[in-house]
């Protein structure tokens, strides 16, 4: 199967992702991830990427469509891809079809988390990370049962998004009303649409889209 998972930042795509990946060997193709992997590494693309960034802006639909399509040669034909954070604009959803078509490969669901606005900024500016394993954390709502140690690995040290600040999020809500929402009716007219409460706990969330899939 091949999924998008959906929503503005802070929706929980990130979280199912990584549990889809972890219970159903999907793959998870964050756009996002691999923008910061090439920040990290000094890339031309990072370098062409890091600014856009950190304002919370979109970077260039080339740049994402060609390291989405990289990603996807990478994978074994029967590994289902969950697209996480990508397409995000028209230009992508069109992308998309394309480099899926070339690949052998459909899409099968679009999952649209459904999220209370309001919420979103102390979801997004509360998270971190350990910085070894890379579970996720968040001030309130999900701190690691003994303070400044992570609960899978051990570890001390943890990380912030630097683009998790409130000012940008609300950049980032607004870039997803005005270009991405906007993709949904591309997906619509085939039917692929489904939404889920994205604001109920994690584990349900989880249960929903695993339903979803098992349809
Ligand atoms: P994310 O991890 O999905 O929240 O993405 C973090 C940042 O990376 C976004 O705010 C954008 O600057 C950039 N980015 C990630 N995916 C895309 C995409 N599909 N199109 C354009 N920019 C993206």
């Amino acid at each position: 199967m091949n999924i998008i998972l959906l929503g503005p930042p802070g929706a929980g795509k990130g979280t199912q992702a990584a549990r889809l990946m972890a219970d159903r060997g999907m793959v998870q193709l964050s756009t996002g991830d691999m923008l910061r992997a090439a920040v990290r590494e000094g890339t031309p693309v990072g370098q062409q990427a890091k600014a856009v960034m950190d304002a919370g802006g979109l970077v260039s639909d080339e740049i994402v469509s060609a390291l989405i399509g990289e990603a996807l040669d990478r994978m074994a034909p029967e590994q289902g891809a969950i697209f996480d954070g990508y397409p995000r604009t028209a230009a992508q959803a069109e992308a998309l079809d394309g480099i899926l078509a070339a690949r052998g490969r459909a899409l099968d669901l679009v999952i649209e988390l459904d999220v209370d606005e309001e919420a979103l900024v102390e979801r997004v500016t509360g998270r971190f990370t350990c910085a070894r394993c890379g579970t996720g954390y968040h001030d309130v709502f999900k701190r690691p049962a003994r303070d400044g140690v992570c609960d899978v690995c051990g570890s001390t040290e943890f990380k912030r998004r630097p683009d998790d600040t409130a000012e940008t999020v609300r950049t980032r809500l607004a870039e997803y009303r005005a270009k991405t929402a906007p993709i949904l009716p591309h997906y619509e007219k085939d039917g692929l649409v489904v939404r889920v409460d994205g604001m109920a706990d994690i584990d349900s969330v989880t249960r929903e889209i695993g339903a979803l899939l098992d349809r």
